[in-house]
């Protein structure tokens, strides 16, 4: 992986260029995201380096695309939702995410808020996505090799935390190391099954929660590779 990227390749040419990226943001507004600061966040991060060169062209489709390790890259729209869900009711300082994977998600978090945290399972992923966001000058996020299981403590607590791999139910410590009216944005459903979103807000001991979408994760595992 290349420490660096040059100034054309950040801007991009052809399929991977503004104007591609553009349509997109325009097809995320048609799908219903409002977000104007979520949109904009869409459009200037550099998707097609955040997938192998050889399918940097279709970065800009609304579709999930693998990063290996049989994981993928979450769909645009998927992105948008979730961040828009996530930062809806409150002013978010510090976000954990659960499953770094290319480390796409965190980039576009970290143009919204001022701390992103970012726990990741797989050893070279995770190695990978630090290495990405720190050649693309996302200087306040922080990639932690971790199972996500038990969240982040010694970040904790964060107003927002959003899990990109599908459990079959809600890690409880997740809950735990949530802000008072701290919202968590998760897919629940676990591997094969339709997974719902679900939108969690936290208020003293209780949570209260809605379901967003149907949507389709890779599974949340256990233990670290
Ligand atoms: N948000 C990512 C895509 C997520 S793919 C992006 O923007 O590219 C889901 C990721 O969650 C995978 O990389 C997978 O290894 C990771 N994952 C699954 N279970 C996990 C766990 N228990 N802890 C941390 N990461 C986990």
């Amino acid at each position: 992986m290349k420490r660096g990227y040059t100034e054309d390749q950040i801007r991009g040419i052809g399929m991977t260029s503004q104007r591609t990226r553009d349509r997109l943001v325009d097809r995320l507004r048609d799908k219903g995201i409002a977000d104007v600061r979520v949109l904009d966040a869409m459009r200037s991060v550099p998707r097609h380096l955040f997938v192998d060169e050889a399918i940097a062209t279709r970065a800009y489709e609304d579709t999930a695309l693998p990063i290996g390790h049989g994981q993928t890259i979450s769909q645009p729209y998927v992105v948008a939702r979730m961040t828009e869900a996530l930062l809806q009711n409150q002013d978010v300082q510090s976000v954990l995410e659960i499953g770094s994977g290319s480390g796409y998600q965190a980039a576009i978090l970290s143009r919204l808020v001022k701390r992103v945290i970012s726990v990741e399972r797989i050893g070279a992923l995770a190695e990978q996505a630090r290495t990405r966001l720190r050649s693309l000058g996302y200087r306040n996020v922080e990639i932690v090799h971790s199972d996500g299981e038990s969240g982040w403590a010694r970040g904790a607590p964060y107003e927002a935390i959003m899990v990109t791999a599908a459990p079959d139910r809600v890690p409880t410590r997740l809950l735990d190391q949530l802000t008072d009216k701290g919202t968590l944005v998760i897919p629940v459903g676990g591997r094969g099954n339709t997974q719902r979103l679900l939108r969690i807000v936290r208020a003293g001991d209780e949570t209260s929660q809605e379901e967003l979408d149907l949507v389709s994760f890779v599974p949340f595992l256990q233990g670290c590779v």
